[in-house]
């Protein structure tokens, strides 16, 4: 693990050249990115203290407080507790449309491999009571909520330019994708001001940091957990005659599986059934009496994801009659109940964002990037009833360096939710803060006369 990190080093320092190549394009200074710029240090400690300090999902209450904090200090009217730890924070500035702009809290059990002297050693527990977790940041949720921060500043410095009012937020939860929903449920869009649009980013780990990536439309996926309890007859591995053998059966119903995409679905529409895990049997000469499947299921449309989970559902009920397995022992399938909405970037809001993004940034450094079959719950606040238009862009988030190395080798970047996850905080953060606050001062511009 080491070796791996001294190896990023070396190829680092000889790639100095790219690095000063990188930086000497990078986007002239604004006014709005030279107070980001001299802010910085604040934010640093800020970034420092959230990484050092991470907490699970739903369990972010000293970083929920720290972040209350922080908004109420810059004039902000803040409620904590909405959605179990969620805050939500209201500036009204006169009349003028509502944006809402979301960060989500939560950190994941990961044991931080990144050897920087700001690692996280921190161990705590999940909202199920499990203790003892090592607790790391390696989504980079950090990075946004210093943002968020970084963004109220100038927000309220910069009252005079703006006209409206502006609702920040902290999500408890995405990882578990239901911390959205549970601040909708408790009344997010009803005990606070409505927005007329939302706006969201994440951290890439594939893009260099400096740089902002958008999607138009679909930009992340549906996803859904699907649980499939395949039911046979027991008995011993020498008489399988007197048995109904359930692994030979779940067999089928994978093979069977691979034909929803592959024959079922139109090929221009993208569609994901992974089977994660298949569990059955506990020796040589047993044969069980059940095995026990669980999938991941990614589509973008609705539609498509009606035909992936009714076809799941087809295919294992009917793999099991072929197999004459009885009525009363056909597969239960479960699909979990919280799915994860696909995130849909509203084309009309993502045109104005980005092109206010790109006076400010430079076009040079706002790249178009195409759909993932990832999930974020930001969809959620797309998909009540009313339908409020939303964007969630990349912020990249790897050294420069690092990733000119990486691209010129051939070699994988640690992906987000990696322990080896180690963002470039100041040009992240910086640059995500001048895209954000460039996209609300353009959503809540004040309009002549
Ligand atoms: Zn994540
Ligand atoms: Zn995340």
């Amino acid at each position: 693990m080491q070796t791996l990190f001294s190896k990023l080093m070396v190829i680092a320092s000889a790639t100095l050249a790219a690095l000063l190549l990188i930086t000497n394009t990078s986007q002239a200074q604004t006014p709005l990115r030279k107070a980001i710029d001299s802010d910085y240090p604040y934010l640093q400690a800020l970034y420092t203290h959230f990484h050092e300090n991470p907490e699970l999902s739903f369990e972010e209450v000293q970083t929920a407080k720290r972040l209350a904090a922080e908004l109420q200090s810059v004039g902000f009217d803040v409620t904590t507790g909405i959605g179990r730890t969620g805050i939500v924070a209201v500036m009204r500035n006169g009349s003028g449309p509502t944006l809402m702009i979301r960060t989500d809290m939560d950190a994941l059990p990961v044991k931080e491999q990144t050897g920087k002297a700001y690692a996280s050693t921190a161990i705590g527990q999940n909202w199920k009571g499990i203790k003892n977790l090592p607790v790391m940041h390696a989504c980079g949720h950090d990075i946004h909520m210093t943002s968020l921060v970084g963004v109220a500043r100038r927000m309220a410095a910069l009252k005079d330019q703006w006209s409206g009012t502006l609702v920040l937020i902290g999500q408890p939860a995405e990882e578990l994708g239901l911390g959205a929903r549970a601040m909708l449920d408790d009344g997010l869009f009803s005990r606070f001001p409505k927005p007329d649009f939302n706006l969201a980013f994440h951290d890439n780990a594939n893009m260099p940091a400096g740089t902002i990536g958008y999607t138009s439309g679909y930009a992340l996926a549906n996803v859904d957990s699907v649980d499939i309890e395949v039911r046979g007859v027991g008995g011993h591995g020498a008489y399988p005659h007197t048995t109904k053998d359930p692994i030979v059966l779940a067999s089928y119903i994978v093979t069977a599986l691979q034909t929803l995409v592959a024959r079922e679905i139109d090929p221009q529409k993208p569609a994901v059934v992974t089977v994660g895990s298949f569990h059955a049997g506990t020796k040589h000469n047993i044969i069980s009496d059940h095995a026990h499947l669980q999938l991941t299921v990614r589509s973008y449309s609705d539609g498509v994801r009606k035909k992936l989970l009714d076809g799941i559902r087809r295919i294992a009920k009917h793999q099991a009659l072929a197999f004459g397995i009885p009525e009363d022992r056909l597969p239960v399938v479960e699909v979990e109940q919280d799915y994860t909405p696909s995130t849909y970037n509203n084309p009309a809001l993502v045109k104005r964002v980005i092109h206010a993004i790109k006076e400010e940034v430079g076009s040079d450094n706002v790249i178009e990037t195409p759909p993932v079959m990832g999930g974020e719950d930001f969809a959620q606040y797309g998909r009540t009833d009313d339908k409020i238009p939303g964007f969630l862009f990349w912020a990249g988030a790897v050294n420069p360096a690092v990733y000119a190395a990486a691209k010129k080798n051939g070699q994988t970047l640690p992906s987000l939710h990696s322990p080896f996850f180690a963002p470039d905080p100041e040009r992240t953060i910086t640059t995500a803060v001048d895209a954000m606050s460039a996209a609300a001062l353009d959503l809540l511009g004040k309009t002549d006369g």
